[in-house]
Formats: structure tokens, C-alpha cells, sequence
């Protein structure tokens, strides 16, 4: 355990019948499942087999990290993937727990959401052992990796329908000390960009939850829009890295480029979000990255069912800089086209303050 960090209390995981052959605590590299038992028309007694792997060398932090969490976000579950085939538990010190397909049955959909319940796993936290497949998973996290954890490493792409910078995400802890540390842990991922999210105070997400019980907590997106990119997949691959070694898992220096960390910026809430009223064809007219300022035209949504009809002109609300833009061009009532984030300057100050302790 680092100095400084809580002492936290290892919950009972709730009643339930999830199973694993992986010793969680046995030193070494074991890569298999754990089963989530489910019992449908043609498997009786059946399980849903979630992938999940340890390396293990002696005492130690313990670093989780998931990918797979949509199913339609590719470089983390390709980067977790490459660490796990490559890396020799002499490397490490301490324990690197992997779910790298965690929304399993989304990730074999391509599909940001299950295809068995329909639900987002990223809205089903703390999960429910008594619920369908996504609540089971999300419960398990919860319960039984959560609790051994003291970092957590949640990546994320735009997915299908969004584009988005690639980002280390700064996850907002309820306590200062906890933020602090979530904001050193980010900036040592070393991306180009980093952001403060707090999906509008969402608590149903996997960093929220973690953050709740003490972990440290890092996330990120990795461009998006359903493709794998070749330069958000080399910032993940070493961000992976530099957060093993910012724990103190992997030996050696944190790498950080001259060109990481460049931006430190925070999506403000709610005036952050351009939301669709309308139902017709997004034409964005601003790119990922542009400093804007309020009032500067973000784009167009068409109707071309009505050709008399002009476009409806979308305005930045805010002075910042574009995070993440809508990637389909069909758009409908509700749906988010662009996403702005500002200046956040005080991140720097609390890193500091953070260095001091
Ligand atoms: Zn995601």
C-alpha cells in the first residue's frame, strides 16, 4: 500500500454464486474466466465465462484494470491483450489484476450495450447478483475485485457514436485526498490530453463506484467512432505502462513525452453538451481539438425530407475546446453532437499539493 492512501475496509461480497478457477492470490500469470452461472433453453446449468487474468509476484499493490467495458472501444482490449501475452511476472512486484473483455457479450456484438438485456454496464454499478448478466458482472467488479484493488485503470474509447480526443480521464474523488491522487495517477498515464469528467455526477459508472470505496483511479478514451486508431493505440499501450509503474508495479521510470499532459482541461457540466432538438442529418463543421469560442458556429443539422427547410445552425455555448463530436450523421431528438471542455488549471495545483504530502 502507498503511503498516504486510506486504510480501507474489504467488504463481504454479497451472496452469490460466481465461480473461477484463477487464484487470485497464487503468484504467477494465469489468464482464464470467471463464471457468472445463468440458465437459459439450451445450457441448463450452464455459465457466461468472463475473461479474466492475474499476474502475481510476491507483496505488492494491486493494479485492476478493465477494458471491454462497451463492446464497440477497441484499444484498451487490444493494448490489456498485448500486456498480458507479453508481460513475465519477474517484471512486476505486486499484482496486476485483467478484465479485458469484461462486457463480454459486447464485445463479442461489437455493441456499446449487452445484447442480452439491452443494458449499459457503465450505468449498472453497484451491480445486483440477483439481476440480469450486466447487473451480475457489474456486481461482481463491485464485490470481489473492487475491494482487493488499490488502483483502478478503466479504458475507454469514443465508441460508435462518438469521436473523442484521445484522453486520460481524471475521475472526480468525493474526498480531497482521494482526488489528488486520482489527478497524479492521470497524469502519469502520459496522454496528450487530460480531462476531469464527472458524467454530470453520474454514480453508476465503474470509476464512480470504484472511487467510492477508496481506489485510486484513472480512466481514459481513446479516440472512437467504432475504428481502432494506430496513435490512440500507442498512447494506451504506454499509458497502461506508465500507471503500472506509477504504482510501483512495473519497475522503471514513467515515461511521459514531451507532447503528454499538453492540455489539462474539465467538462463543466451540462453547458458542456450540445444536445440535438431535432431530428435530421448532423453536419459537423468544427474538429476535435479546436479552441472555440461562445457563440461560433459547431455545425448544421439538415432536413432532407423538407428541402425548403433551412439547416438548423448549432452554436458552441461555451468558450473551450472541442472534446468529443458525434460520429453518425443521422441524428435524433436528444442525441449528444459535440461535447466542449475547458481550462482546468487547478488540476496542476492539486498534483502539486499532492507531490508535497
Ligand atoms: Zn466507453
Amino acid at each position: 500500500m502507498k503511503a498516504g492512501q486510506a486504510v480501507r475496509k474489504v467488504a463481504t461480497p454479497r451472496r452469490n454464486s460466481v465461480f473461477t478457477s484463477i487464484d487470485l492470490d497464487r503468484d504467477g500469470k494465469q489468464i482464464g474466466y470467471f463464471n457468472v452461472p445463468q440458465s437459459p433453453h439450451d445450457d441448463a446449468w450452464g455459465s457466461v465465462q468472463v475473461p479474466l487474468a492475474v499476474v502475481k509476484n510476491g507483496e505488492g499493490p494491486t493494479v485492476l484494470i478493465e477494458a471491454g467495458n462497451h463492446g464497440d472501444e477497441y484499444e484498451g482490449p487490444i493494448a490489456l491483450g498485448e500486456l498480458l501475452r507479453e508481460i513475465d511476472p519477474a517484471d512486476i512486484r505486486g499484482r496486476i489484476i485483467a478484465i479485458p473483455a469484461i462486457n463480454v457479450r459486447a464485445v463479442e456484438a461489437g455493441t456499446r450495450t449487452s445484447p442480452v438485456d439491452g443494458l449499459n454496464f457503465n450505468r449498472s454499478f453497484p451491480g445486483d447478483f440477483n439481476g440480469t448478466l450486466t447487473n451480475q458482472i457489474a456486481a461482481y467488479v463491485n464485490d470481489c475485485l473492487f475491494p482487493i484493488a488499490d488502483y483502478f485503470l478503466d479504458l475507454h474509447s469514443g465508441g460508435s457514436s462518438l469521436m473523442i480526443l484521445p484522453s486520460a480521464i481524471i475521475e472526480p474523488s468525493p474526498t480531497p485526498d482521494g482526488h489528488r491522487r486520482n489527478i497524479r495517477a492521470t497524469l502519469a498515464f502520459g496522454a496528450p490530453t487530460v480531462v476531469m469528467v464527472d458524467n454530470l455526477g453520474e454514480t453508476r459508472t465503474s470509476t464512480a463506484a470504484a472511487n467510492l470505496q477508496g481506489l485510486i483511479v484513472i480512466g481514459s478514451e481513446m479516440a472512437g467512432g467504432g475504428l481502432v486508431s494506430q496513435d490512440a493505440l500507442a498512447i494506451c499501450r504506454r499509458g497502461i505502462r506508465n500507471v503500472l509503474k506509477h504504482a510501483g508495479v512495473l519497475q522503471g521510470e514513467v515515461e511521459i513525452p514531451a507532447s503528454a499532459n499538453a492540455r489539462v482541461l474539465k467538462v463543466p457540466g451540462a453547458e458542456g453538451y450540445i444536445i440535438s432538438d431535432e431530428d435530421g442529418v448532423f453536419e459537423p463543421i468544427t474538429e476535435l481539438g479546436t479552441v472555440v469560442n461562445k457563440g461560433d458556429i459547431a455545425g448544421r443539422i439538415h432536413f432532407l425530407r423538407t428541402p425548403q427547410r433551412e439547416p438548423l445552425v448549432l452554436y458552441h455555448p461555451i468558450d473551450g475546446v472541442v472534446f468529443a463530436k458525434r460520429q453518425p450523421g443521422r441524428v435524433r431528438p436528444g442525441n449528444c453532437c459535440f461535447v466542449l471542455a475547458n481550462e482546468y488549471p487547478e488540476a496542476l495545483v492539486e498534483e502539486e499539493a499532492g507531490h508535497e504530502r
